[in-house]
C-alpha cells in the first residue's frame, strides 16, 4: 500500500468501522443547519482536521485562524541545516485554502481564547465563535526555564526547533565552526515537541562536521538518560561519527546555565566554551491556552482520548503538540491522525450520535545520515478512558530485512521511507505538494 492511501484510509476505517458515515449528511442537523467548527492553528493537527472535516461533512462552516507569520515544516527541516537552499522546499502556502468549498482561512493573532464561549479573540479586536471550539497551536519555548537565558542568548545560541529563518542562522553558525573546533547541542528534559528530532539532528551535524571539518567535535549534554530510539541512534553513530559523543544526566550533562555575551554553556558538573551551541529549550503549552486554565496547571493540555476533548472546557478540543496525548509522542504523524480522530468525533458529536472508537497512528522516521533512516511505529487506541499503545501495531527498524538484506540496504530504504512519508503527509495535511528537499 502506498503511503498516502494508508493516511487517507485512517480516516476512512475510522467511518467505516463505526457506520458513522451514515450519520454524515445530518452532520449539521442537530445544531442547526449552520453547525459550525472554529479552529486555531492551521499546523499538522489544525490543518489535517479542517480538511478532513471538509471531506467527510461538507456543509459545516469551518473556519481556521493562524498567524499572519510564514509557516515552514519542521519536519525536514534539519536536512536544511545541510543545505539550507533547501527550507524553501518546506514552506506551506496555503494555496488551496483559495479552493472553492475549502475550509474559511483567516491569517490573524489570536490574543485570548474564552473557552466558556468556544470563541477566540484577535489580534485586531474581532472576536469569533463555532459551536465547536479546537486548539492547535503547538509549542511555547520555556526559555524562561533556562538560567541566563535571554535575548544574547537567544541570538548566540539558535534553538532552530521552529522552522524557518532560525534553521538558516544555526546553519550559518556550522559554517562558522572551525577544524577542530567544539560544536555542542542541549538537548531538554521531556515532554518536547519530536522526541527523536534531536537526535536526528546530531547525526546530521556529525556527517557535515565529518565532511567539512573532519578535526572537529560534536558534544551532545542531555537532560536525560534514555531517548527514543536510543539502540539505533548509538548503534549508527558508533558506525559512523567517532567525532559525536554523548552524555546524559547521569553523566552530569544536565544543563545549569547559558550565558549570551561570553558563550558560556554551564552543566552540572563543567563549563563549555564551544564554537557553535545549539541549545534546544524546554517546552509547553502556549500561554494562550495555559492563561485560559487549559493547562490545569501542568503546562500541558489534558484531552480525554476519544474526541480529544477537554474535560476542564465542553465543546474545547486541544489537538496535536499542545495536548496531553500520551504514549503519543508530540510529532506532525501523531497531529495528523489526531486530526483525522477529533474530525470523526465532532461530526459524531454535531450529529447527536455516539463517537466512534478511534486508532490513531504514528510514525516517527529519523534520518542518521542524508542516505540512511531508521523508524520507530507506534498505533493507539483508547482503554479504560486512556490511550494506550497496541503492541501488535508498533515496532522499531529492523537491522536486517526479511530477506537477509544488510543494515545499509536497510537503512537507505528507510531513508527514501521517511521522503515519501514527507510527500504523504505534507499532500494530505495541507492539501499541497512541493519540491521534495
Ligand atoms: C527539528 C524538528 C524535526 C521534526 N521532524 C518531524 C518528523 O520527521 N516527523 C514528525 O512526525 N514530526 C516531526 N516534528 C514535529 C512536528 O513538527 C510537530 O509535532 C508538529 O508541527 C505539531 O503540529 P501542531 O499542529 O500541533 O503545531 P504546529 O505545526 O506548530 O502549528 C501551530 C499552528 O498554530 C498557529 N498559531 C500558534 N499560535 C497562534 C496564535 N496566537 N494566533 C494564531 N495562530 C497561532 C501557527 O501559526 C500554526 O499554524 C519535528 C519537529 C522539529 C522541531
Amino acid at each position: 500500500m502506498n503511503r498516502r492511501r494508508f493516511l487517507n484510509g485512517t480516516g476512512a476505517a475510522l467511518l467505516g468501522a463505526s457506520g458513522l458515515g451514515r450519520a454524515l449528511p445530518s452532520a449539521a442537523s442537530s445544531r442547526g443547519s449552520h453547525a459550525s467548527v472554529l479552529i486555531l492553528g492551521a499546523g499538522f493537527a489544525g490543518a489535517s482536521l479542517a480538511w478532513a472535516l471538509k471531506r467527510w461533512a461538507p456543509s459545516l462552516t469551518v473556519t481556521v485562524v493562524a498567524a499572519p507569520e510564514r509557516y515552514w515544516t519542521c519536519p525536514f527541516s534539519n536536512t536544511a541545516l545541510l543545505k539550507p537552499a533547501d527550507l524553501d522546499a518546506l514552506e506551506v502556502r496555503y494555496n488551496a485554502f483559495s479552493d472553492a468549498g475549502a475550509p474559511t482561512l483567516i491569517r490573524a493573532r489570536v490574543r485570548a481564547v474564552e473557552p466558556e464561549h468556544r470563541a477566540l479573540v484577535l489580534e485586531d479586536g474581532r472576536r469569533l465563535t463555532g459551536d465547536k471550539l479546537v486548539l492547535a497551536p503547538g509549542i511555547e519555548l520555556a526559555t524562561d526555564a533556562i538560567d541566563g537565558y535571554d535575548d544574547a542568548a537567544a541570538a548566540r545560541f539558535p534553538h532552530a526547533w521552529e522552522a524557518g529563518p532560525g534553521s538558516l542562522r544555526l546553519a550559518e553558525r556550522l559554517r562558522a565552526v572551525p577544524d577542530g573546533g567544539l560544536a555542542v547541542m542541549t538537548i531538554p528534559p521531556n515532554p518536547y515537541r519530536c522526541p527523536p528530532g534531536p537526535y536526528e539532528r546530531a547525526s546530521l551535524l556529525a556527517w557535515w562536521l565529518q565532511e567539512h571539518r573532519p578535526r572537529a567535535k560534536l558534544l551532545l549534554l542531555d537532560s536525560k538518560d534514555r531517548f527514543t530510539k536510543d539502540a539505533l541512534f548509538k548503534a549508527a553513530w558508533e558506525a559512523r561519527y567517532p567525532n559525536l559523543e554523548w552524555q546524559g544526566l547521569s553523566d552530569g550533562a544536565g544543563l545549569r546555565r547559558v550565558d549570551g555575551k561570553t558563550g558560556l554553556i554551564e552543566t552540572d558538573f563543567e563549563r563549555f566554551s564551544p564554537d557553535l551551541a545549539n541549545v534546544i529549550p524546554p517546552q509547553r503549552a502556549p500561554a494562550l491556552l495555559r492563561r485560559a486554565g487549559l493547562d490545569g496547571g501542568q503546562g500541558w493540555c489534558p484531552i480525554e482520548p476519544t474526541g480529544f476533548e477537554s474535560p476542564l472546557a465542553p465543546d474545547v478540543h486541544i489537538l496535536g503538540d499542545a495536548a496531553i496525548a500520551n504514549p503519543m509522542p508530540k510529532s506532525a504523524f501523531a497531529a495528523n491522525s489526531q486530526g483525522k480522530a477529533c474530525a470523526a468525533a465532532l461530526i459524531a458529536d454535531l450529529a447527536g450520535v455516539p463517537r466512534p472508537d478511534p486508532v490513531l497512528l504514528n510514525t516517527c522516521y529519523s534520518l542518521v545520515a542524508p542516505d540512511a533512516g531508521i523508524a520507530v511505529v507506534g498505533s493507539y487506541a483508547v482503554k479504560g478512558g486512556r490511550l494506550e499503545s497496541l503492541a501488535a501495531g508498533s515496532g522499531l527498524s529492523p537491522s536486517r530485512s526479511a530477506l537477509g538484506e544488510s543494515v545499509t540496504t536497510v537503512r537507505g530504504a528507510e531513508a527514501a521511507h521517511a521522503r515519501g512519508w514527507y510527500d504523504s503527509i505534507r499532500a494530505d495535511a495541507f492539501r499541497e505538494g512541493g519540491p521534495r528537499p
